[in-house]
């Protein structure tokens, strides 16, 4: 395109955020050099002062209006500052901000048998977290301890956490460090784009049964992974993998943990969970992101025969089932609920990608659009045959599109797909203006 006249605007939105009073971007940068660990220094281009959010829109401190489709890292589901979760979590507040599990506390309960009524089988027994990290170190914990195996078998491209033992089972170079990280076995990821056997998910399920020959001593403590993987570039484990591969690893004498801290939560839309798509229950399942809509907040959820082992140790942590963290869980199941989010995420979703599917008729750098619901994954390349990453080019479409006033995430080894995870309330016209900016800047690029 010439210039970006053809692009509609904005969709309308009723909400103007109150004036701005604070420090400027200099002075929150200049803190953030001196106090801060240089670790945290990871933006996507020139960083944004951002002071304000409601529901699928963010406002920097000029009240310039966002459209935010990368949802805080498919964190904000019901869509940021969502009254209902606000008032939920004020009340909570002002009555009793901490108990502990020590105590009896409603709000703790409450939260845990609905959540619980969100599971399949028998799937009922909740141990609260305070991230995915913890959650999943839980979840590897739990299987060690009730199969007595410490071999743990997870995906290549997998990211499941950033301590030592979620750490060890992320399959990702650039997030790990060279600390120990024992037992874990990394299988084939039955990536239907990149993986040797396409979209054949049984022929990829025959490598974890070698690995279970080859690599450990005939028995494993368990297997861990997405449904869709999401720090990986949205990669949806090909269809069929993971009943083949449940039946494996049963065979071993271990337990299936499928870590739905990104993928699950109603955001796949078809499924309020993602390995629902794939027709199998796991022994346990771990979930965060979008439980709290960014209040810190995971969970464990389990089988009272698998929670038993628990029973024999003294597990505890302080801050796990916070009142007013599982107050904001409940109102965020409520608010799924109430306002139809899984079926929005299905129907807008369903929109978006197949509008994302239609820019590749005209960019060859497009080499794949995939996901489902309200994960959606856009991979770039140079050269569609030898699928050369385009990581350069993902780059400035999102600066382009980051001016356009449309944020959008990247990941994927290779940092060339864009990661589509807005708030689940996002419409078939935000979807709109999205693909329209996303054609604009590949057209500059
Ligand atoms: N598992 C998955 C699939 C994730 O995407 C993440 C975070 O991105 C984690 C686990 C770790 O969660 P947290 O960052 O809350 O520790």
């Amino acid at each position: 395109y010439e210039d970006d006249s053809f692009l509609p605007g904005m969709p309308p939105f009723d909400y103007s955020p109150p004036p701005y009073v604070g420090p400027s971007a200099a002075d929150i940068l200049a803190k953030r050099r001196k106090f801060l660990s240089p670790s945290l220094f990871h933006f996507y281009g020139k960083p944004l002062h951002l002071v304000d959010g409601m529901k699928q829109y963010l406002f920097d401190v000029e009240g310039r209006r966002y459209l935010d489709a990368f949802g805080g890292i498919a964190t904000v589901c019901c869509g940021h500052c969502h009254p209902e979760v606000v008032k939920a979590i004020i009340e909570q507040t002002c009555r009793l901000q901490h108990a502990t599990i020590l105590y009896l506390n409603a709000a703790i309960t409450n939260f845990a048998e609905a959540l619980a009524s969100k599971m399949p089988g028998n799937l009922k027994v909740v141990f609260f977290t305070n991230s995915g990290t913890e959650a999943n170190e839980l979840a590897m914990m739990m299987a060690r301890l009730y199969t007595g195996c410490h071999d743990m078998i997870s995906l290549r491209n997998s990211y499941h956490g950033n301590a030592a033992g979620t750490m060890g089972a992320t399959g990702q170079r650039v997030w790990k460090f060279n600390i120990v990280q024992t037992g874990v076995h990394h299988a084939l990821n039955p990536d239907p784009y990149r993986g040797i056997f396409g979209s054949d998910g049984e022929k990829y399920a025959k490598d974890i049964e070698e690995v279970i020959e080859f690599g450990t001593s005939g028995r494993v403590a368990g297997f861990i992974s997405e449904a869709i993987q999401g720090v990986g570039g949205i990669v949806e484990l090909a269809p069929g993998y993971l009943p083949a591969v449940y039946s494996s690893i049963k065979k071993a004498g271990g337990l299936t943990i499928a870590d739905e801290v990104q993928c699950g939560f109603a955001r796949a839309g078809s499924h309020f969970w993602g390995f629902e798509s794939q027709g199998v229950v796991p022994d346990i399942v771990t979930m965060a992101k979008g439980i709290g809509n960014g209040i810190p907040l995971g969970a464990v959820v389990t089988t009272p025969e698998v929670a038993e082992v628990l029973t024999q140790h003294s597990y505890f942590n302080t801050f796990g089932g916070n009142p007013v963290c599982t107050a904001a869980g409940l109102a965020v199941l409520n608010v799924i609920e109430k306002e139809k989010l899984q079926e929005n995420a299905h129907l807008v979703g369903f929109h978006l990608k197949r509008r994302l599917s239609l820019l590749m008729d005209k960019y060859e750098v497009i080499g794949d659009v995939r996901g489902r619901g309200l994960i959606l994954g856009v991979e770039l390349v140079k050269d569609r045959k030898l699928k050369t990453p385009a990581k350069d080019e993902a780059s400035r479409v999102m600066e382009i599109m980051k001016d356009k006033g449309v944020l959008i995430g990247r990941g994927g080894i290779y940092s060339n797909v864009f990661r589509i995870t807005p708030p689940l309330c996002f419409t078939k016209d935000d979807a709109d203006y999205l693909v329209d900016v996303m054609d604009y800047a590949l057209s500059k690029v």
